[in-house]
């Protein structure tokens, strides 16, 4: 298929999402990076963006709790290209109230081509990528094609 280019800026703007039981791990890993985090924009799922400020001291753009359609916020936003970069702990281990939204979520940075990390090794791996400090071109599927068929 045909391919379109999309820029993700050297400013980044990162969505940042955790389950309950990723949080403390969440928050470790963010931490540890606070100084990469500070230079880009964070948006954060309610609950995780209230203690992503707590702990970094840094302004987050909060939505709404992921349980009540802070995740499908954040699905629209990446399909609208206002987010750039998804950073997901998600639970492996926990059914949620809301898979189905989380599943929509992971769908969209697919469908998108977003970076997204599900967990410390990927999210460390990113982080440390040089194209963190630089615009990158992302090639995007052109949906055309569909967006024109006919019936
Ligand atoms: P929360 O939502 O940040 O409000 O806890 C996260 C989620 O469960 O998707």
């Amino acid at each position: 298929m045909i391919t379109e280019s999309r820029t993700i800026p050297v400013k980044k703007r990162i969505a940042i999402v955790a389950h309950d039981n990723r949080k403390p791990e969440l928050l470790d890993w963010a931490w540890a990076n606070r100084e990469l985090l500070a230079k880009n924009e964070l948006y954060g799922t309610g609950t995780t963006g209230k203690l992503l400020e707590e702990k970094l001291n840094q302004p987050v753009q909060r939505l709404l709790s992921g349980p009540l359609g802070g995740d499908q916020q954040v699905g629209g936003m990446i399909a609208e290209e206002k987010i750039d970069m998804l950073i997901f702990f998600w639970d492996p281990m926990s059914a949620q109230p809301h898979d189905p939204d989380v599943k929509a979520l992971l769908r969209l940075c697919v469908v998108w081509n977003i970076p997204v990390a599900s967990n410390r090794a990927s999210a460390d791996f990113l982080f440390t990528s040089p194209l963190m400090h630089q615009d990158y071109t992302a090639v995007q599927i052109d949906y055309s094609t569909y967006l024109d068929r006919k019936f």
